[in-house]
């Protein structure tokens, strides 16, 4: 049976956001992790409100159902309260958050998983990404568009095509996966994925001399690289015990370390039959909004090789296709008619650009830098008083590459402009 003989966790403002929207919760051998988007405070509030459903049940609850069913369902749960919440108060509307929860049971590990934060297997040296990233360059890289190189860099990686608590209903990835005595597990947003390189990673983790000094480094690693969003990691390592054993071992380590060995209260007997209703909407594995059910399932190209997994919503069988270089063009514009016709298309609407409105002066756009022949994909924000033509050069491409930036990030660089601050600023 398993075990988990260490773990740690720790997250991180990084160096440029005001505030932590990362949420996470561990009662080992249950691991929960979230990513909150939204302005003020409404990705905090996103991230905890998820996270909260795990934490109110002190772990996973005892009911039908297979581990990883049973964390889908408590996951379908977390974004019907998500997506209340947004809906009910002004303040709220439009947040979202990333969840993906781990639970080792008695003879493997059960992933539960929605957005683009990350669950990665370290064995043998070896960093592999065990979820799908359930973003736009995601996608791409699945439909073999782009590299993984090309993605790393992309300037609209932080488009989320599936997260919680933008519809009523959404389609959770679950699977189970076989632990190897010894595999260490990372959870990660992508506050850290997004600064530092997966080798590095690998090389960060192994040799460290226990998990938490690991977590430390990983997220000094990311600050070093710029630690541009909040860093959350949760690591750990499984074991395999002889039941006699593990009983012993799990004597001194405290119930807490030992797999699946929680007693259920009689809170957490009540909350399993309400996260019931919750699996229901779950297995139901394909809503007409999920975008890889609408595009996905008859162009995603082959899957680079990776180990054994069993999500529920992939089971049916994939066509493969090439795209003619023709189509690439018209593939994009599909993507993008299937994220307004899903909930991305509210999720791109947390993100932000800069450009010029008509009379050349500075602009806060939200959206994407698109125009379809019958929809604009963005709108004004806001305008500056500041004319592009006086800006230098090297400035005046900054404001009209249209680069995605968090709203932060984008303000902060027409705030800048405004008071004449940013370096290289004036022509001349
Ligand atoms: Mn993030």
């Amino acid at each position: 049976m398993l075990r988990v003989a260490d773990h740690a966790a720790r997250t991180d403002t990084g160096r440029a956001r005001s505030a932590n929207e990362d949420s996470y919760w561990v009662r080992s051998p249950l691991f929960v992790l979230a990513d909150g988007m939204g302005g003020a405070q409404a990705g905090e509030v996103a991230s905890k409100t998820a996270v909260d459903v795990f934490a109110d049940q002190g772990g996973l609850p005892d009911g039908p159902g297979t581990y990883e069913e049973r964390l889908a369902g408590l996951v379908a749960a977390a974004n019907s309260q998500v997506h209340e919440r947004a809906q009910s108060d002004d303040q709220f509307a439009g947040m979202g958050t990333t969840l993906t929860v781990a639970y080792v049971g008695e003879d493997d590990l059960a992933i539960a998983h929605v957005g683009d934060s990350r669950f990665y297997v370290l064995r043998d040296g070896q960093l592999s990404q065990l979820t799908d990233d359930h973003s736009l360059v995601g996608e791409l890289v699945r439909r073999g568009q782009i590299s993984a190189e090309e993605a790393e860099d992309h300037p609209q990686r932080s488009i989320i095509t599936r997260a919680l608590g933008i519809e009523g209903e959404v389609v959770v990835d679950h699977f189970s996966w076989p632990v190897r005595d010894g595999d260490v597990f990372l959870l990660c947003s992508d506050g850290l994925t997004g600064m530092v390189p997966d080798p590095r990673v690998a090389e960060l983790i192994a040799t460290s001399p226990d998990l938490s000094t690991a977590a430390t480094r990983l997220i000094a690693a990311a600050n070093e690289a710029g630690g541009r969003d909040n860093i959350t990691v949760i690591l750990f390592r499984v074991e395999e015990v002889t039941p006699g054993e593990g009983a012993v071992v799990g004597g001194s380590g405290g119930q807490e370390t030992m797999a699946g060995a929680t007693a259920p209260s009689t809170a957490e007997v009540r909350a399993a039959s309400a996260a019931g209703a919750g699996a229901t909407a779950t297995q139901q594995s394909r809503t007409p909004d999920d975008p890889r059910s609408v595009v996905g399932a008859s162009t995603v190209e082959a899957r680079a090789p990776r180990p054994p997994r069993h999500p529920r919503h992939d089971a049916a069988p994939k066509r493969k296709r090439r795209w003619a270089p023709f189509a690439k063009g018209f593939a994009v514009i599909a993507v993008l008619l299937v994220l307004i016709a899903s909930g991305g298309w509210i999720a791109t609407r947390s993100v932000y650009f800069v450009g010029t409105d008509d009379d050349g002066f500075v602009t806060l756009y939200t959206g994407l830098p698109y125009s379809l022949p019958i929809l604009k994909l963005y709108s004004t924000e806001f305008t500056s008083g500041v004319p592009a033509q006086e800006l230098s050069p090297q400035v005046q491409r900054t404001v009209t590459e249209h680069k995605l930036r968090s709203h932060d990030d984008a303000v902060d660089l027409i705030r800048q402009l405004e008071q004449g601050t940013l370096a290289g600023q004036n022509a001349s």
